[in-house]
């Protein structure tokens, strides 16, 4: 067997370290050929140090000359380029057989697409450019004969219990009902809409099951990560948001669910670990240990499972809103999410007021065809700008 390349985009955030982790436990079948970050170039000398990979790129121009010189004073020989578009060549490198899509929002669209135009067996973290551009991205995927395979915890979870040598972007058939897409309910699922009012991001940061960004860790509380996964679902499964069912299920156990017309219903388990995803997406359609301990269910005794609530969560619903107009609406939804995410973590608004924020920003932008990445693009600007505008007058 031969040992596969992998590069690993967003190398320095909590899934890049979950992956590198688990290609550590493989040398004999993995190598870290490449790795990028944004501006964190102390971490990327460490990781450098630590896995030798042949290609690095840091985004920002001025972290890239820090990392490359302290790189040579140490004597290694390691390849440092910096700037967005060196992402793309990095994605489509001839030399890489695997990339791990793991960049935060927005920004990991276009190498996500390098890589899967250049057909790349793909694993998908960033859910943000699948949001973004849907049909455009699984249509790339097809056409390129990509294999793309869900590293997002819950859309693992579904594909391993759908069919065997079912691939993401066919028809999941008519043997299957539904999909029950489970949600932990974060850290304030249980609190008050007055508390909400005055959460802080320390707060909103301290998910209860899972160590994550800060992105995402304030989208889980706001439930605005649930909102993305459904239209992530949506498209990597080909399905319409009636039929997912979002089943709050705090224990963070069962991962998702599919039921099959018979009344079956099948769930993937197992401790709230990304290196099991991250360890099936690498390995398919073989299995590799991933070092995630083993499941005590006597010890979690309990799974409960809860409705959302959508009157304190508004970010669900104004997802599957987002879904339904359809076009360059979910691009503006993630936009307008990522500027409000931003605002709210840098203490300039209030938790409460990033769903207004959303709502009020897809009123008023444009929606057109997603039929190229400029489009997209434009859509992602035009809903910044709108989002920020809004912020500047309600602060
Ligand atoms: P993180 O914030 O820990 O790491 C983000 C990575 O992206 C870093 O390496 C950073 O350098 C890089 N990055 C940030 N901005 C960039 C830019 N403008 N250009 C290029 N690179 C940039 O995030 P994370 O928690 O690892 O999440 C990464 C992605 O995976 C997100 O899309 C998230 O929704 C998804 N995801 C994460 C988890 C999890 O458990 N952390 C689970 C499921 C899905
Ligand atoms: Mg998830």
């Amino acid at each position: 067997m031969s040992i596969k390349n992998i590069c690993i985009l967003g190398a320095t955030g909590s899934i890049g370290l979950n992956t590198l982790d688990v290609i550590s436990q493989h040398p004999d079948r993995y190598r870290a050929f490449a790795l990028s970050a944004n501006t964190n170039h102390a971490d990327m000398l460490l990781l450098c140090e630590k896995y030798l990979p042949q290609f690095v790129v840091m985004v920002d121009e001025r972290s890239a000359e820090i990392l490359d010189s302290e790189l040579r004073q140490k004597g290694f020989d390691i390849n440092v380029l910096s700037g967005a578009k060196a992402l793309e060549g990095l994605a489509s490198h001839d030399d890489v057989d695997i990339v791990m899509a793991a960049i935060v929002g927005a920004a990991g669209l276009k190498p996500n697409l390098a890589a899967a135009a250049k057909g790349k067996k793909v694993l998908l973290a960033n859910k943000e450019s699948l949001v973004m551009s849907g049909q455009l991205f699984m249509t790339c995927v097809k056409e390129s004969s990509a294999e793309l395979l869900p590293i997002d915890s819950e859309h693992n979870a579904i594909f391993q219990c759908l069919p065997s040598g079912y691939v993401c972007g066919e028809s999941v058939g008519a043997s299957i009902n539904r999909i029950l897409l489970t949600a932990s309910g974060g850290p304030f699922r249980t609190w008050s809409m007055d508390e909400l009012r005055s959460v802080t991001p320390e707060q909103a940061c301290a998910h209860p099951n899972w160590v994550m960004g800060q992105k995402i860790s304030v989208d889980s509380a706001s439930l605005m990560n649930k909102g993305l996964e459904l239209i992530e679902a949506c498209w990597l499964f080909n399905v319409q948001p009636s039929q997912i069912d979002v089943h709050i299920h705090p224990e963070s156990i069962i991962h998702s669910m599919v039921e099959y017309v018979d009344g079956s219903v099948l769930s993937q388990m197992g401790n709230p670990d990304m290196r099991t995803p991250i360890a099936y997406g690498l390995a398919w359609p073989e299995r590799i240990s991933a070092g995630v301990s083993s499941l005590d269910l006597f010890k979690v005794r309990q799974l409960n499972f809860e409705r959302p609530d959508v009157a304190r969560f508004p970010c669900l619903q104004l997802a599957k809103d987002a879904f339904n107009t359809g076009g360059t609406a979910c691009a503006s939804l993630n936009a307008a999410n990522e500027v409000s995410v931003a605002s709210f973590l840098k203490g300039n608004i209030p938790f409460t007021a990033i769903p207004d924020i959303i709502y009020r920003v897809l009123e008023t932008v444009s929606v057109n065809e997603v039929d190229s990445v400029e489009r997209v693009l434009s859509a992602d600007l035009e809903a910044r700008q709108a989002a920020e505008e809004i912020i500047l007058s309600i602060k």
